[in-house]
């Protein structure tokens, strides 16, 4: 085993509390990845006094979730428009933690508003009523279904009412569209209701994603406090929300960030963890290492005779499902809705950037679509891409006819979510691992939700919290 040598900390001019680390520094705990989960398990660590050091391959911390400046427009743009739900409590208190709650405006109950391309308009909301009112109330309420098609929508509400372990065993063995199907939703109310709610919460198509994943998802949302199933809109880029405050917290509190330094093995002797070896600087020892990589990249890290071992043998059976992001800049405001939905479109959801960040004041518009489970779209080129969802946005907005497009940019995150399907969710490794000293963090492993920041953060924290 070589010597560790010194790296690179991440320069942040305004944190004086960053340090050089030295040759052979041992630290408490390692974290391989700064993505959302590598992050939260950093601030939890060091919220304890652990002495952490992280290493990140790429040039910024945030992995998944990052944004930048357009140097056109100079807007701030996000590698795709997220979103959050009041239920995403692991989130919300890292987002405390860090100092930027703030930053995200709350709408109280869920609200979508959604465009019908035969029956026009309608939003779809939780009415400020008792439960189990707010979901009948609204429900009933929704204009683009039939008043039988309405009634029905409350029987998945009755389902979820009834959660327990024979349901759970049930769900398990049935995609989203079987489930539906057998709770008698209409082609319409998939198509109006559930197809835009599915496809952005599990980033799949209905007819392959888990019913457990999204009904236990649903249930989070619908069947807590009401503002559990707001949405939370974020009112800066995703690295200032996310990654700058980190940054801050975590420079404090003497944790060592370091940027483009790859991690290349885990070490591994008698079965326990050592250290990691990095790109060109050789090891770096400690007995606790957090890998919170996502699942293609943990494979080539780790020792090869681990690779049949569980539950690493599993990864190979995992599988990515891409989203692709449409930022439009035009030369004049038209959309009057933060976000919509829109049924049947190449773009599923738009969302008004200017509007969301209170730049009210500015003449052009920014939108962004957004393509969830986009396996059927990802290898369109940029101009059948932006055709498409410009056509989108002129069928919803008819007053946008004149508005000339200025500029547009499109980003395709080919391996944007793991694929959550059945299969692989009985698949998921759980934080600890045969190796001892290894834990597993990251939006893929056993968090009991789909791919999302909440899960992430959660599989994070969990992570740390095993580290004695
Ligand atoms: C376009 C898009 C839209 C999304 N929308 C939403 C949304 O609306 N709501 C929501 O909740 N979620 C959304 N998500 C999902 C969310 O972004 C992810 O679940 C979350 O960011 C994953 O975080 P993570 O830490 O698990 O993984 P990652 O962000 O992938 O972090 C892993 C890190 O490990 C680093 N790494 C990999 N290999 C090595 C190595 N060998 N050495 C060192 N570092 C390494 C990577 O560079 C990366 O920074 C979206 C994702 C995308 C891509």
């Amino acid at each position: 085993m070589g010597e560790a040598t010194t790296l690179r900390p991440l320069a942040l001019a305004s944190h004086p509390a960053s340090r050089i680390s030295h040759p052979g520094s041992n630290y408490d705990v390692i974290i391989i990845g700064g993505g959302l989960s590598g992050l939260a398990a950093a601030v939890e660590l060091a919220s304890r006094g652990a002495s952490v050091a992280l290493f990140e391959q790429s040039q910024r911390l945030g992995g998944r979730c990052y944004s930048y400046v357009d140097e056109k427009t100079g807007d701030v743009v996000d590698n795709g428009q997220h979103v959050l739900l009041g239920a995403y409590r692991n989130t919300l208190r890292y987002l405390s933690l860090i100092g930027t709650r703030n930053l995200l405006k709350e709408e109280g109950t869920l609200r979508l508003p959604l465009y019908h391309p035969e029956k026009g308009r309608a939003v779809f909301r939780i009415l400020p009523f008792p439960k189990p009112l707010h979901l009948t109330a609204g429900a009933l309420k929704f204009k683009l279904l039939s008043w039988y098609d309405r009634k029905k929508l409350l029987d998945v509400g009755l389902e979820l009412m009834r959660w327990n372990p024979g349901l759970e065993r049930k769900l398990s063995s049935l995609t989203i569209t079987e489930w539906l199907e057998g709770l008698h939703q209409s082609d319409e109310a998939r198509r109006c209701v559930w197809f835009p709610i599915a496809i952005s919460v599990m980033n799949e198509v209905p007819e392959r994603a888990s019913a457990l994943l999204f009904a236990r998802s649903l249930k989070q949302a619908f069947l807590g406090k009401q503002s559990d199933s707001a949405l939370l809109l974020p009112t800066v880029g995703q690295t200032e929300l996310y990654v700058t405050g980190a940054e801050k917290f975590l420079q404090e509190r003497e944790v060592k960030l370091f940027i483009t330094a790859e991690v290349q093995a885990i070490e591994v002797m008698n079965a326990s963890v050592g250290g990691i070896r990095v790109q060109g600087r050789g090891l770096v020892r400690a007995e606790k290492v957090i890998g919170t990589v996502p699942y293609y990249a943990l494979e080539k890290i780790l020792p090869r005779e681990y690779l049949n071992v569980e539950p690493f043998a599993h990864l190979r059976h995992f599988d990515s499902s891409p989203i692709v992001s449409i930022h439009l800049w035009f030369d004049r405001e038209f959309m009057e809705d933060e976000y919509i939905g829109l049924i049947d479109g190449t773009v599923q959801w738009l969302f008004n950037r200017h509007r969301m960040m209170n730049k009210k004041g500015k003449k052009t518009s920014y939108l962004s679509a957004v393509i969830s489970g986009a396996r059927g779209t990802v290898d369109l080129t940029k101009e059948e891409l932006v055709r498409r969802a410009v056509n989108d946005i002129h069928a919803a907005y008819p007053n946008s006819g004149s508005a000339i497009l200025v500029h547009s940019l499109v980003i395709k995150e080919k391996r944007a979510t793991f694929s959550p399907t059945n299969e692989v969710e009985q698949l998921r490794p759980s934080a600890e691992t045969s190796i001892e000293g290894l834990y597993l963090a990251g939006d893929w492993t056993a968090t009991g939700l789909p791919a999302t920041i909440e899960g992430a953060v959660l599989s994070g924290f969990r992570a740390a919290k095993l580290v004695r």
